[in-house]
């Protein structure tokens, strides 16, 4: 328990087992097994290229396994229909490397977008209501009717953050949330990835190589080395070890 959350490890809200993935003779995922219980955030580490971005595409449906089994919210992912894939994807928020926010639109704009494209009967009360709850929730009220291009980069971070949670996801996939972030902005985001496991009550994936990313958020951390998990645990567990392809990572960050 951290933070007041409750991880109900009875509950696997994704189940990957023995995942293979290539490109051409690029063995990318080989035979990766992992879980992310209910409630709970899992910090996934590894060099670049290790396959961290593919692992969290293939888990959202954006890419196809090879082999093996990647169950999200009790349904495989590459075995069902593309309107089943439509409606588990409006369970899982993505939170993109970049912020990917629409320049030419207002936080309040960003923000509507989502939600009347995939909620067609909401009123516009609802809408109203829902972007005033998130804004509070990413601390930013004050930027309802700013443009992108006048927000700090660690605001739009959190806005583009605000506008996945907007759609109340079960599951959220951040891939790399503090690159490129100045280290007090990093704090911020950290947090927020905290502040969201508690308000939301989401199970997060959360793909970092920002060791202090990995040790505020993490309830558990996986490391990837050679395409599979070579160890998880505890931060403290995974780096206190003498395997030399954890403590190069762990020296080269700090
Ligand atoms: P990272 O751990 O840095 O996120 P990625 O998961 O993005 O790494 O990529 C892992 C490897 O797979 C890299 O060598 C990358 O070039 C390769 N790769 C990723 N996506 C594709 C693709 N669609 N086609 C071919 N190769 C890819
Ligand atoms: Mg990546």
């Amino acid at each position: 328990m951290k933070n007041g959350v409750k991880i109900d490890r009875n509950n696997r809200v994704i189940f990957v087992k023995d995942l293979e993935k290539s490109f051409g003779e690029l063995n990318v995922l080989s035979g990766l097994n992992m879980d992310l219980f209910k409630g709970e955030n899992l910090v996934v580490m590894g060099r670049s290229g290790s396959g961290k971005s593919v692992l969290i595409k293939v888990i959202s449906g954006l890419l196809k396994p090879d082999k093996g089994v990647v169950n999200v919210l009790g349904q495989e992912v590459d075995k069902i229909s593309t309107e089943e894939l439509q409606a588990l994807r409006l369970k899982i928020g993505f939170s993109f490397q970049s912020s990917a926010l629409y320049d030419s639109m207002t936080v309040r704009e960003n923000l509507e977008f989502p939600l009347v494209r995939n909620l067609k009967n909401i009123k516009s009360k609802e809408v109203d209501k829902a972007i005033e709850e998130v804004l509070e929730n990413v601390d930013l009220p004050q930027t309802i009717n700013q443009l992108p291009s006048e927000l700090s980069g660690g605001q739009k971070k959190r806005i583009g953050i605000a506008r996945t949670l907007i759609l109340k996801p079960e599951i959220m996939l951040y891939d790399e949330p503090t690159a490129g972030l100045d280290p007090i902005t990093s704090v911020e985001i950290n947090n927020l990835i905290n502040e969201v496991q508690q308000k939301y009550n989401t199970s997060s994936l959360i793909i970092t190589h920002d060791l202090t990313c990995a040790k505020l958020t993490g309830d558990r951390v996986a490391m990837i080395v050679d395409g599979n998990f070579l160890t998880q645990g505890s931060f403290d567990d995974v780096f206190n070890t003498n395997d030399e392809r954890i403590r190069g990572f762990y020296n080269y960050n700090f």
